[in-house]
């Protein structure tokens, strides 16, 4: 029970950093608290094509459906049409997460990882430059040492309290959500919708992902210091007044952390990744992939640092480095934005998505929606001047 690295959670940060780590020559244990890996999903499956195949080969198997942009829906139903590439990190695939989890923990295994399930982490000692962790499976615990552990243990983090990495999250660092698998409902299955507003979705947005064969993920991310009902309530309302007819086959509660860029996701011997490290984008939600991004950084470091046997928080800030350098800079800055954002009033942003429809799909950017401000409504740009500075 000695190995290089032990990595907690096998979501697609975890798996990720546990194949990085095996492919680098590392002995590493992966461990799921899940009986199933993948099962059950809590997430709506989005993601871009050019994050999903920087690190996978696709395999139509894990992909639901592929969309060529999202259709966007004012308070006072103006809907923009946004490219792929404008939409940001969830739209281009919809995935079959409960098998793409699985694919991705499968490959960590073919490159030499050791992978347990229906085991949690409970906890950890830091002693000599090495760590205990104790992992509990069927209700019997026993110990496995490390040099390194990635923590890769999603939104409920233990790993990072126990390492003392500051990641808490105030109630307005959490989106909170819940998501209804429905059949039988019609959409523009080439697109991935989204509605905003603050009486739909006070802080967060409705969103509804195609899966194929007329069904779609259909949820809703509220902020529990703007919402005034559950988030159930909120797409209860949503999909009654558009949907009534649909069918629901599942339902999944979670949460996402908006916080955006955390000052450091190491501490001796320890990295975070993932939602653990509170990469999900501020804006969209979406984690897939930045924990994919933060596994793969995670592992090289990891490799580097045995080779060099320097564990310490002050080697692994390289990983640090990586992932800012990657996408800090950007969940930073959507971070801001969404705070403006949940601000508005729901006509102000009515107003702006009106404007936004006066640029081409392709085009849409802060600049652009100035040039148009600046042309046709001066009066407006003074509204929304907290949103563009
Ligand atoms: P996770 O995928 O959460 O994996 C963490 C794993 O750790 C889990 O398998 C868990 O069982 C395991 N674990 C936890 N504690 C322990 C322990 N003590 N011991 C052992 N194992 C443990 N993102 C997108 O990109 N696109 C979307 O469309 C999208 N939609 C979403 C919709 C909803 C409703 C929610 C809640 C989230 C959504 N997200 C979306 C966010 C996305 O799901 C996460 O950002 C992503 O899964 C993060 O990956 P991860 O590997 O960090 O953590």
């Amino acid at each position: 029970m000695n190995y290089d690295v032990v990595v907690i959670g096998a979501g697609p940060g975890g798996s990720m950093a546990a194949k990085t780590c095996a492919e680098m020559g590392l002995n590493v244990l992966l461990v799921e608290k899940r009986q199933e890996i993948g099962a059950p999903v809590r997430c709506a499956e989005g993601i871009g094509k050019k994050d999903l195949e920087r690190f996978v080969e696709i395999d139509r198997r894990f992909i639901s459906a592929e969309v060529v942009g999202a259709k966007i829906y004012a308070p006072d139903g103006t809907e923009i049409t946004l490219t792929e590439e404008m939409a940001g990190n969830e739209v281009g695939y919809v995935l079959e997460r409960k098998i793409f989890d699985r694919h991705l923990a499968r490959l960590a295994a073919k490159a030499g990882a050791d992978v347990i399930v229906k085991t949690s982490a409970v906890g950890m000692v830091r002693e000599n430059g090495r760590v205990r962790v104790r992992l509990r499976k069927m209700g019997e615990e026993f110990e496995v040492e490390c040099r390194i552990v990635i923590g890769a243990d999603g939104v409920e983090s233990r790993v990072g309290k126990w390492a003392g990495i500051d990641t808490t999250l105030k109630l307005d660092e959490i989106e909170s959500c819940v998501q209804y698998l429905m059949t039988g409902i019609d959409f523009d299955p080439n697109y991935c919708h989204f509605w905003f507003g603050r009486e739909i979705a006070p802080g967060g947005y409705v969103w509804l992902f195609p899966k194929g064969n007329s069904s779609a993920n259909v949820g809703i991310g509220v902020m529990p210091s703007l919402a005034k009902r559950s988030p159930k309530e909120y797409l209860d309302e949503f999909v009654e007044r558009r949907y009534g007819d649909g069918r629901i086959v599942e339902v999944v509660a979670g949460a996402v952390p908006v916080k955006g860029e955390i000052e450091t996701a190491v501490a001796d011997n320890v990295m975070l990744v993932g939602d653990a490290a509170r990469h999900a984008d501020p804006i969209t939600g979406g984690g897939i992939a930045n924990a994919m991004k933060a596994g793969y950084y995670a592992g090289k470091v990891a490799a580097e640092a045995i080779e060099r046997g320097d564990c310490s928080a002050k080697f692994l800030r390289r990983y640090d480095e990586l992932w800012k350098n990657d996408f800090g800079k950007d969940l930073a800055k959507k971070r801001k934005l969404q705070q403006k954002l949940v601000k508005m009033d729901d006509e102000t942003l009515s107003k702006l998505m009106r404007t936004l429809k006066e640029c081409k799909p392709e085009e849409i950017s802060v600049r652009a929606m100035i040039k148009v401000l600046i042309k046709k409504h001066p009066k407006l740009l003074w509204d929304l001047k907290d949103l563009i500075v």
